[in-house]
């Protein structure tokens, strides 16, 4: 039988970046956790809807899943700005995961963050190393970037839930801004 020694710890943001990552653990192979920790998204009802897409997707790929379910957005309302916001996301989130891989003795830590080529790749690895350092877990770094579209393709077959923005609310804003932009352009190109 399988012990932690032995396996990766997979932070998991949402099922449609972590559908290619589990495939690809699975075909190889691998040995994981999936590992849910991801309290600031907003709002409280997209969190849970996110969470159950995840529940599902480890029912379709047979592993293991650890929820921190905390719902806490209160402390990134201040950080409004990327990078900045997404800085200090990307450090609970990896934190908590290093922290919880060392407590549980896991092999190594990695996050489906790594496949978005929306999110700040290069901050997530340096984030990831400083805290691999701290709690003296290897960080197992894949670039998923490449497989991104096949994962959001499978997820999509699979009927997952696919969100339109990345998560907390300064992001859920920023979308809203970028539509009403677009529809003003469109109102005026329409218009002639
Ligand atoms: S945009 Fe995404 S990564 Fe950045 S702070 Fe918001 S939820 Fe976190």
């Amino acid at each position: 039988m399988s012990t932690n020694e032995d396996k990766i710890l997979l932070h998991i943001c949402c099922a449609p970046c972590a559908t290619y990552p589990t495939k690809f653990f699975n075909e190889n192979g691998y040995l994981y956790d999936g590992y849910f920790y991801n309290p600031n998204i907003h709002p409280e009802s997209e969190y849970n809807l996110r969470l159950e897409n995840v529940r599902k997707l480890s029912g379709i790929r047979e592993f293991k899943l650890i929820v921190e379910d905390e719902y806490n957005e209160a402390d990134w309302i201040l950080y409004k700005e990327v990078p900045t916001r997404c800085q200090k996301c990307y450090n609970i989130r990896l934190r908590k995961a290093f922290e919880y891989a060392q407590k549980n003795s896991y092999k190594a830590v990695t996050s489906t963050l790594l496949i978005s080529p929306y999110q700040q790749h290069e901050m997530i690895i340096d984030i990831a190393n400083s805290y691999s350092n701290y709690y003296n877990v290897p960080f197992h770094y894949i670039d998923f970037r490449p497989h991104f579209r096949e994962g959001q393709n499978e997820a999509r077959e699979l009927g997952f839930y696919r969100q339109k923005y990345c998560g907390c609310l300064s992001s859920l804003e920023d979308k809203l801004d970028f539509d009403i932009k677009k529809e003003e352009k469109k109102g005026m190109k329409d218009n002639g």
